[in-house]
């Protein structure tokens, strides 16, 4: 059985829903679809989803609703009519819809959730009487019949390990069963979303607790590229990574797929493959526990901005029992959250992300490590970047290092620090970010080019 969950692109015109209903129809293992808001049609189009937050910014500041609530309608009812059928559901969508400016405003914790969760709620109810009337039998399951318990924190809900056996049951149905993403329930029968893009997570609970074979993420592009398309000229696309791997390229700034939806399919031990509605002959990108034979030491390349490193000297440093432990706590009690810390015989770096400091905090971590810690010098740096090669292989290779290296030094690319953690799965270059760009190029080619067409490419 396959939990197959497609994402606001793939459902967002009827044209696009055809290609979904073909995609199901076409396996029938196919068991399990779990469904995002509509996305954007175009450039200038909105998502369902923004369009319902600005209908609950409206509705809490007392201003019409009235455009709104007909705009995100009319979404649902369009494909609808551009479908050719006539579904039974629009009159409960609707409703839905409109019903949501008669909820209280005060004391409702979660109201931006319930607003939130409507985009995917009716998509799936949609879809799933799409499914029936072109004869694939379906059902639509709410999360909270699926079992979808969460954690009453709203905007970041959790799943509760309690779920998952509610969920297996969902294995006895005959039908298609086509669930919402993006939210479940909490206890108190809250409604209660995952974060933003967080379809992709419902599919990996689903997939965990259902035991499925395989977790299917159709998207629009034919899998996960090797290094950022934007940067490098037609990167290659990865045919297989490990989930170590992907959450070392995930933390660098590949964000095919959230952040959190790993984690269940990867407990579950269910492999994930990440798909293209529009071209889906493709075999895409599978994400499994083990790579299935030889790959190469560097799968993936991934950079990321907003870097910010606190760079601390002290003489004899290494020699003074609690340092480190002072250092962190000057950020604890700032509440900062550090990434990495690179360390010297007499030096540390902290780097941290450049969105955990103000102006203000700055100062202050400044004054107490001169006062405090008295330290020799101490000093904040901005505009960096991180570049990490990640590679599973790479432990098993000599010389990967000296490879990235060499290929920075001959580009001329000044390398602020380099990082390495014990599991060797990557290894981190911190440059400029006004460096970002050759860097990656550098690193691309190195790994990935042949002689001829790096050549080519610069
Ligand atoms: N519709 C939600 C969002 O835009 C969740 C999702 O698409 O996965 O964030």
């Amino acid at each position: 059985m396959k939990v197959t969950k497609f994402g606001g692109s793939s459902l967002a015109s009827a044209t696009q829903l055809e290609k979904v209903l073909n995609i199901v129809q076409s396996d029938p293992e196919r068991h399990f679809v779990v469904v995002s808001a509509p996305g954007k049609r175009d450039g200038q189009d909105t998502k369902v989803t923004d369009a319902l937050i600005k209908y609950y910014k409206e509705y809490i500041s007392g201003k019409d609703v009235t455009a709104s609530q007909e705009w995100i309608i009319n979404r649902y009812q369009a494909m609808a009519d551009e479908l050719g059928f006539e579904a039974k559901s629009l009159t409960k969508i609707a409703k839905s819809i409109r019903d949501l400016a008669n909820l209280p405003i005060e004391d409702n914790d979660f109201l931006y959730d319930t607003f939130l969760a409507a985009g995917e709620d009716n998509n799936a109810k949609l879809i799933a009487e799409y499914f029936s009337y072109k004869g694939l039998p379906a059902r639509y399951v709410h999360p909270k019949k699926a079992g979808l318990l969460v954690s009453s924190e709203p905007g970041n809900a959790r799943i509760l390990p309690s779920s998952y056996d509610r969920i297996e049951e969902l294995r006895n149905f005959d039908e298609v069963l086509v669930i919402p993403g993006f939210f479940g329930v909490t206890e108190d029968n809250q409604i209660c979303t995952f974060s933003r893009g967080g379809s992709d997570i419902t599919g990996s609970i689903i997939a965990a607790g259902v035991k499925a074979d395989l977790y299917e993420n159709f998207t629009d592009v034919d899998g996960i590229f090797a290094a950022h398309p934007g940067i490098i000229h037609k990167p290659h696309s990865i045919s297989e990574l490990t989930y170590r791997e992907m959450r070392e390229l995930a933390y660098a700034g590949f964000s095919v797929l959230h952040d959190e939806a790993l984690l269940p399919a990867y407990r579950g031990r269910i492999p994930l493959v990440i798909k293209n509605t529009n071209n889906p002959s493709h075999p895409g990108t599978r994400i499994v526990l083990k790579h299935s034979g030889e790959t190469l030491p560097v799968v993936g390349i991934a950079a990321d901005d907003d870097f910010v490193s606190i760079n601390i000297s002290k003489y004899l440093m290494n020699r003074e029992v609690g340092f480190g432990r002072k250092l962190l706590q000057i950020l604890e009690e700032l509440n900062i959250r550090w990434e990495h810390m690179p360390t010297g015989i007499d030096d540390v770096s902290v780097v941290l992300r450049g969105r955990e400091l103000t102006p203000i905090k700055e100062e202050e971590i400044l004054r107490q490590l001169n006062h405090n810690l008295e330290v020799d010098k101490a000093e904040i740096e901005h505009d960096l970047s991180i570049i990490m090669i990640v590679g599973e292989n790479m432990k098993s290779h000599v010389g990967v290092a000296a490879t990235a290296t060499t290929a920075l030094s001959q580009r001329n690319i000044n390398l602020a620090m380099i990082s390495q953690g014990a599991s060797e799965v990557s290894v981190m270059f911190v440059v400029k970010t006004e460096q970002r760009n050759k860097a990656l190029r550098a690193l691309y080619d190195a790994f990935f080019r042949d002689e001829q067409s790096s050549q080519v490419a610069q």
